[in-house]
Parts: C-alpha cells; structure tokens; sequence
C-alpha cells in the first residue's frame, strides 16, 4: 500500500476525485494527520465511514512501528527504535536543549561506510530508507512532543547512514518535511552529515536548498581518515576538503567539520597542530565530539583536558572549536546502538 506520508495533496485529491468523493476533503485529511496528529481512519469523524474504509484500503499511514524508547538520565536525550515494515530496525534520537527540538533520523538500514568507530557501519547496508520512511520519523517525534504542546524544531541527517548514499530518498524527504501542509520545518533548520561522498557534495551544491552540510573529518589527515573510515580510501582528503571548500564558496556559507574524538587515535597535541595546519584560513568550524562508547569495540573517549587542550590549539590556528558534552551516554546515544543492542537481544541464542 502506497504510504500517504509522500503523497501531494493534489494527488491526494485526485485519488478522492476517482473514488467519487469532494477533492476538498485531501485538505481536510491533512490536517488531521499533519495538525491534529491522527493516525488511525477511523479517529476522522468528519469523513464518512464509507470512505474512511477505502482510504484504508488505499493508503498506508504508517510505517513505523515504535519498539523501544529510551529517555537518557539528564532527560534531554530520547532514542527512539523503530521496526519498518520488513521486520528491519532504525533508530531516532530527540535532542532537547532550551530553544530546539532536534531529530537525528537515519537515512538507510545500516551503513556502507563501516567506520571503524560506530555500531551503523558494523552491520554494513542492509537497505535504503525510502522518503516517507525517513520523514515518518520526523513525524512520529513530533506527535510524541505534540502531547506536550511542543514541535520538532530542527532536522539533522546523522543518524544510521550516509545521506549521500541515498541521495534522492533524502533530497525527497527534506522536501516533505519542509512542505508547509506537513511539517514546515524551515530548509535552515536541517542539516546534511555527509562521510565525505564527493559526487553527493557537487550535486548537493547545485540543489535550490538552504540546508546546512556538515563533514565528518574525523582526522587530521588521509593516514589516519583511511585507518578508521574505510571510504577514506576512496575519497582522498585533499579533494574532499576542496569539495567542501566550493560548497562554502557556492551556498556562501561557513562549513562545518565533525572531530570524533578517539583517544589514543586522533587526539594528541600533533593531531591538533596538523588540522590546525589543514584548516587555517577556511571559514569553518569544528565540532569536537568526545567518542560515544560502542559496546564490543576498544576505543575510548578521551579526558576532558585532552579535549580542551585539542580545541585550545585549533583556537592557536584562528580555527573555532566548540566541544560538546555527548548527550545521552547513558541510552546508546552514538548512532546505531539501541538497534544493535535490539538486534542481539532479538537474536536466537
Ligand atoms: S559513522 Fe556515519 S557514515 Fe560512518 S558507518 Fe556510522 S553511520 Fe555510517
């Protein structure tokens, strides 16, 4: 059954029109669905149960399937696990600060890039998110808010994936989360993590968006990149800091560059001088974020001063360095965890 989530209202009121019903009555499931956060045909009192019995039959509301939720200690972290149709499982995380509802959805049924640091990529890809998959997720976070007279402030594409390896599924997802009869998340309130897909960055340069993209360096340079991100191989360093670079001249705006922390690995005082180096004179910034923990892998997150010492030297090079605490470290808040840890638990023994 076709999923409603990425259906136009046109197409919605043409498909009404077939049936021999108003087209006005597309707007009317809208706003169900979009304002009021109903799920179910049968809660649409103002359609008549004659319809309300088609459209089921026609159309699917739902794709998800919440099978977990875990709410981190501080309160301001909530991972969301969610079986698709097919029995495969995504996770969401919620981030609340004092301004912004954030999600962090995933865009693919574990990821192609197997870093060497993150649940996702240990299973590898198993399959691509489709559009309304992705913004279901969106959806679902934004009813579950909806009981506390709050909304989805703020869409960021870091969960299970690489957006780039499902370039269109994405690209339609973001626009039906900004459509204003959806959600109307604004396109400067979303942003694109990339591993560094060269083809994805050219392309994504030449959409007419305005959603912020992010890299995720991870390394001062191509030795070490290729050590723990085995795309690395393939996307050499030096074009991809070009690729970005054309990006920042292109959208006019500043880049942004994730730093996994891993101690032992990335964090010493030369890394810290050699990214200095790499970096000096681009507008950019750089998001230090200490390494989450994944169960079953040996690395380790660093102490607090060597991350203050690493952001110290950046600020030696004019390069601003802000570091973040990692929220929700205590509910497998690094991506792909709580479906790993579902998955184990789910498998036979
Ligand atoms: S860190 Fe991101 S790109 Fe790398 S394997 Fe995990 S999900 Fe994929």
């Amino acid at each position: 059954m076709p999923p409603l989530h990425s259906m136009s209202l046109d197409e919605l009121s043409k498909l009404l029109s077939e049936e021999g019903e108003k087209p006005f009555r597309a707007k009317q499931i809208f706003h169900w669905i979009y304002e009021r956060k109903v799920i179910e045909w049968d809660q649409m009192s103002d359609l008549n149960k004659s319809l309300r019995s088609k459209l089921k039959e026609k159309l699917s509301l739902s794709s998800l399937v919440q099978k977990n939720i875990q709410e981190s200690n501080d309160e301001e972290t909530t991972k969301f696990l969610w079986e698709l149709s097919d029995g495969e499982l995504v996770e969401s995380v919620l981030i609340c600060s004092k301004q912004r509802r954030t999600v962090c959805v995933s865009s693919q049924v574990g990821c192609p890039a197997r870093c060497s640091f993150c649940a996702s990529g240990k299973q590898g890809l198993l399959r691509n998110l489709n559009p309304a998959e992705i913004f279901e997720q969106v959806y679902q976070i934004d009813r579950f808010l909806h009981q506390k007279g709050e909304r989805v402030s703020h869409v960021v594409f870091m969960g299970m994936g690489e957006p780039f390896e499902n370039y269109d599924n994405v690209l339609q997802a973001i626009r039906l989360l900004n459509e204003p009869s959806r959600l109307n998340i604004s396109q400067r309130r979303m942003t694109v993590s990339t591993v560094g897909v060269i083809e994805g960055i050219r392309r994504f340069m030449k959409e007419d968006l305005n959603v912020s993209l992010v890299l995720s360096l991870h390394a001062p340079n191509q030795h070490i990149r290729k050590k723990i991100i085995p795309y690395a191989r393939k996307y050499p360093l030096e074009d991809l800091i070009a690729a970005m670079t054309a990006f920042a001249r292109e959208s006019r705006r500043n880049i942004t560059y994730e730093y996994t922390l891993i101690a032992g690995i990335n964090d010493l005082p030369e890394h810290a001088h050699e990214l200095g180096v790499l970096l000096k004179g681009q507008p950019c910034t750089v998001n230090l974020i200490p390494y989450n923990p994944v169960p079953g892998l040996k690395l380790k997150r660093p102490e607090k001063e060597t991350i203050e010492n690493f952001r110290t030297i950046l600020s030696s090079y004019d390069i601003v360095a802000t570091w973040r605490y990692t929220k929700g470290k205590d509910i497998a808040a690094a991506c792909g965890q709580l479906a790993m840890q579902n998955k184990l638990s789910l498998a036979p023994s």
